[in-house]
């Protein structure tokens, strides 16, 4: 059943996911992200969060970041071309600047590069000082 409540609620769901993203500044997992709800809402479930990510891809607000062996991570839309940087240690997925550019070297003759995606893997400032 639909009501005024209802849309408030899942307004409010949003709001609230949309924040944790925002703050985040890196791309987070559903259950990272639910880590971080229960902060501020102890009593949220993960599969709220899930329905709000889902609704939050669907509006093209949130899209998803393949890690490549990896859980799914998600990350706020419009935020130009760039790269990742994986931490094997802890998981965590770090948004990198810059871009080496073309890759048309790598390309095989005759064939047409159309984008490239790179994710770097490694430890992270915190896990490498945690040795
Ligand atoms: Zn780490
Ligand atoms: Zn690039």
């Amino acid at each position: 059943m639909v009501n005024t409540t209802g849309v408030t609620r899942k307004t409010v769901q949003k709001q609230l996911v949309n924040d944790i993203f925002l703050r985040a500044g890196r791309p987070l997992t559903a259950r990272e992200a639910h880590d971080l709800a229960r902060v501020a809402r102890p009593r949220i479930g993960i599969a709220t969060v899930y329905r709000a990510i889902r609704r939050m891809v669907e509006a093209k607000e949130l899209r998803l970041v393949v890690i490549p062996g990896e859980a799914a991570y998600y990350e706020r839309s419009g935020n130009g071309h760039h790269h990742y940087f994986h931490c094997c240690a802890c998981q965590k997925v770090y948004v990198v600047q810059g871009c080496p550019g073309s890759m048309k070297a790598l390309t095989p003759a005759g064939f047409v590069l159309e984008r490239h995606d790179l994710v770097l893997h490694g430890k992270c400032k915190t896990c490498a000082a945690r040795r």
